[in-house]
């Protein structure tokens, strides 16, 4: 207690310190000194857009600080799609502990989403519909009904993201959408049979994590980040990232974080793999990456990789298309350069509203979407048979019918032909998938061989996240 008392005493008499700006009239009023693209002016004073001496949009009232980084999202969403709290809070909590710096000498982002109207349920949205949705309802209700309106709508648009929380987009499942990288608006659509579903009403809204990935994913690419960080290529294994489809949702790693990348990974050359070099040391350290082709494969940073799959993790020079982690956007693709990426200090702030933008999504391309979900059930599931199947018979004694039982199940469960897996996770019955894991679990402990036992609880931890 004693320590934790002198330990907070010492944080703040630091902060103040390190905090040399206190005084705002120290400020250059054309200035953006926290570099958020929300200029010095408008977080002391507010935004008076049209230079007429009266305040357009009361930034310091929403919480604008001159000297901490600040990003105001605007959400609205259709009826039955509220924004579930506690998934917004996880993009607040990992935007506040983001290594990004600040003059203050605190790093983070201040990410302040308000939640503002509910619209009528529509099946559909497309791009063309955010942007007419955005010119109707961007801003509250008070302000639009306001004489001043053009001025706080114009002060918005600089100032403010805007998000829609919708159903479906046209002919797709797909997660959401940024249309242009960097931008000022996105969607998140998790409306799809597939996705988790409210219990509350059994609509389909996505899950907590499925929400939190997406809101931060469709965010990013705002913030100009696309699914390799600075290049399109995705599913890099040295991108630990939640714009890397592999990572947009705890889809395939269960206890991902939820994060931007903090720091480059080294070069992988697919043609010219260093095992003993693996993929580097992460920031922070020792994080787990999925790497293909299938059966995929899970690795810590910083330790040497088998990826020629020999058992050996010595060779030089291996080929092997380490980033073809089947799903709509991460299609085979051998002999490609895969470099790193730092997300989170190279974001791209401010008003991106001029076109300056590149645009995100081109002909066909989605996002992450449903099939791309049961994707990597499938992958999970091939991952941990590959490991354990046929289970090894020296570990069990077959004059003890109870072994020679539990030795017949588990194999059964391990090829199918018992409950069938494959066929729980494609149709989504994903707590009778949950049961059998465990159960299987439970079976294998008896061959002392924890790889697979790690594979099978990484599964049961992402299931839960997709109810
Ligand atoms: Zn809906
Ligand atoms: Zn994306």
């Amino acid at each position: 207690m004693y320590y934790l008392i002198c330990g907070i005493l010492l944080m703040n008499y630091n902060s103040v310190q390190a905090n040399p700006k206190s005084n705002s009239t120290e400020f250059l009023i054309g200035g953006d000194d926290d570099g958020d693209g929300l200029l010095n002016s408008w977080e002391i004073n507010g935004l008076d857009i049209n230079n007429d001496g009266n305040i357009d949009l009361d930034l310091p009232a929403m919480g604008s600080d001159p000297s901490h980084k600040d990003i105001f999202v605007e959400v609205d969403f259709m009826e039955n799609h509220r924004p579930n709290q506690a998934a917004l809070d996880e993009v607040i909590t990992s935007f506040a502990n983001s290594p990004s710096v600040n003059p203050d000498g605190n790093n983070g982002i201040n990410l302040h989403i308000n939640i503002d109207e509910q619209l009528p349920h529509e099946d559909n949205m497309n791009s063309d519909d955010l942007y007419e949705y955005k010119g109707l309802h961007l801003g509250n209700v008070v302000e639009r009904a306001d004489a001043n309106r053009d001025n706080v709508i114009n002060a918005r648009e600089i100032a403010t993201h805007y998000a829609i929380f919708g159903h479906t987009q046209p002919y797709s499942t797909s997660s959401g959408e940024s249309p242009n990288m960097p931008g000022k608006e996105f969607m998140v659509t998790l409306g799809a049979s597939k996705w988790g579903s409210d219990p509350a009403t059994g609509h389909n809204v996505g899950s907590i994590d499925q929400q939190s990935g997406t809101f931060m994913h469709e965010l990013g690419h705002n913030l100009g980040l696309d699914h390799g960080g600075w290049n399109d290529i995705n599913c890099k294994p040295n991108y630990l990232s939640v714009m890397n489809y592999a990572y947009q949702m705890s889809s395939l790693l269960g206890n991902r974080t939820l994060d931007y990348s903090r720091s480059v990974l080294p070069l992988l050359n697919e043609n010219n793999l260093n095992e003993v070099e693996g993929l580097g040391m992460s920031t922070p350290p020792n994080m787990i990456s999925a790497y293909g082709p299938p059966p995929i494969k899970f690795t810590f940073t910083g330790i040497p990789v088998d990826w020629s799959r020999d058992d050996t993790t010595t060779d030089l020079g291996v080929h092997a298309d380490i980033n073809n982690i089947p799903s709509e956007g991460c299609l085979r693709s051998s002999g490609e350069n895969l470099a790193g990426y730092n997300d989170w200090a190279s974001l791209t702030f401010g008003d991106v509203s001029n076109g300056t933008g590149s645009t995100h999504s081109g002909a066909g391309q989605k996002e992450f979407t449903t099939e791309d979900l049961i994707g990597h059930r499938i992958l999970l599931w091939e991952s941990i048979k590959d490991l354990a199947y046929p289970v090894n018979p020296i570990y069990y004694n077959f004059s003890n019918p109870t072994e020679v039982q539990n030795y017949q199940l588990t194999n059964a469960i391990l090829n199918d032909t018992y409950n069938n897996m494959t066929n729980l996770l494609v149709t989504s019955q994903l707590k009778n998938a949950i049961n059998q894991t465990n159960e299987l679990k439970e079976l294998y402990k008896v061959t002392n061989d924890t790889k697979p036992i790690w594979y099978m609880d990484n599964m049961v931890t992402v299931l839960q996240k997709q109810i």
